[in-house]
């Protein structure tokens, strides 16, 4: 992934994507002092970008480091990367961490970097294959208590845990991993959350402890303009039981129907599939329509 053609907006420039790189004695590699986001492209226009750009600033914020650019800055030099790309449908991944000058767990003034970097990031399923739902198994870790991690910024370390689920879950077959919170409710799934539906109605987990996801907000938003009421609250994993349909919602994910949950099965139906096609007619640029 490091060897390929193509530039990365790194502090402030455009450096070719083989020359992109970090010293090993970077205080993010060893103490996880770095944020990022996931972002897509549609059409040529970053969805959601203000609300990504924030969260990364925010993000920093919360692990006490200020981003050296401002929010227009950061959309500018997004727009300008995927400009620069070639490609109007794409991942977009902006990051920002603590640099090398000194080595040890306090060092508040190394420098903070930035880099942006685009590359392409198709749906692999059509519509009509995603129906057919994804298989998940539980986690063997759980979200931790918000006192024990800085539970709302998007900051690498957190994601370690989400990759020893995500790889736990692959090694026996499945797609992803649903987690738990610390207290034993459900939570999501190791890069997306989630959302359930019964007689009608969605029940989706209170993002208390976990990431409050701009594509479930999103799809919240799209079911109420539906009528379709939103149930924002805890889930206890005997309740799945009553679920009859299941998605995951987040940038990458976008809305993705779940077939099983270890032991709970889900049919993908009608919600899922209205949401799955009106979130993709979202994230589409609106074309102003020209005046008479
Ligand atoms: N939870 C986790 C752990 C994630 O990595 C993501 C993806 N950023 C989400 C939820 C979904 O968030 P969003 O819809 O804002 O991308």
């Amino acid at each position: 992934f490091d060897s390929r053609d193509g530039v990365i907006w790194y502090d402030g420039k455009f450096v070719d994507w083989k020359d992109a790189k970090v010293h090993v004695l970077t205080h993010a590699l060893h103490y996880g002092s770095a944020v990022f986001e996931g972002e897509r492209a549609y059409g040529g226009e970053v969805y959601k970008l203000r609300e990504h750009s924030q969260r990364l600033i925010d993000s920093a914020e919360i692990l006490g480091f200020k981003l050296p650019y401002g929010l227009e800055e950061i959309e500018a030099a997004t727009n300008a990367t995927l400009a620069r790309s070639g490609l109007v449908d794409a991942y977009v991944r902006p990051i920002a961490w603590r640099g090398s000058e000194t080595m040890g767990v306090s060092a508040p003034n190394n420098t903070i970097h930035m880099a942006i970097a685009v590359w392409e990031w198709p749906s692999y399923f059509s519509p009509a294959e995603k129906l057919k739902g994804i298989r998940l198994t539980w986690a063997p870790y759980r979200r931790p208590d918000p006192l024990t991690i800085p539970c709302k910024s998007k900051a690498a370390g957190l994601y370690m845990i989400c990759t020893i689920s995500k790889h736990a879950a692959e090694a026996q077959g499945y797609t992803d991993a649903l987690m738990l919170d610390y207290r034993g409710y459900v939570a999501e799934s190791t890069g997306a959350n989630i959302v359930f539906v019964r007689d009608g109605e969605l029940y989706t987990p209170q993002p208390d402890c976990f990431l409050d996801s701009i594509t479930r907000q999103a799809v919240e938003a799209i079911a109420a303009r539906h009528g379709i009421k939103v149930n924002r609250r805890h889930i206890l994993p005997e309740e799945l039981a009553t679920f009859t349909e299941a998605f995951l919602v987040g940038t990458a994910a976008e809305v993705t129907p779940i077939s099983e949950i270890g032991e709970y099965r889900f049919k993908p139906a009608a919600i899922s599939e209205l949401l799955m096609h009106a979130y993709l007619d979202e994230v589409q640029p609106k074309k102003v329509a020209a005046a008479e």
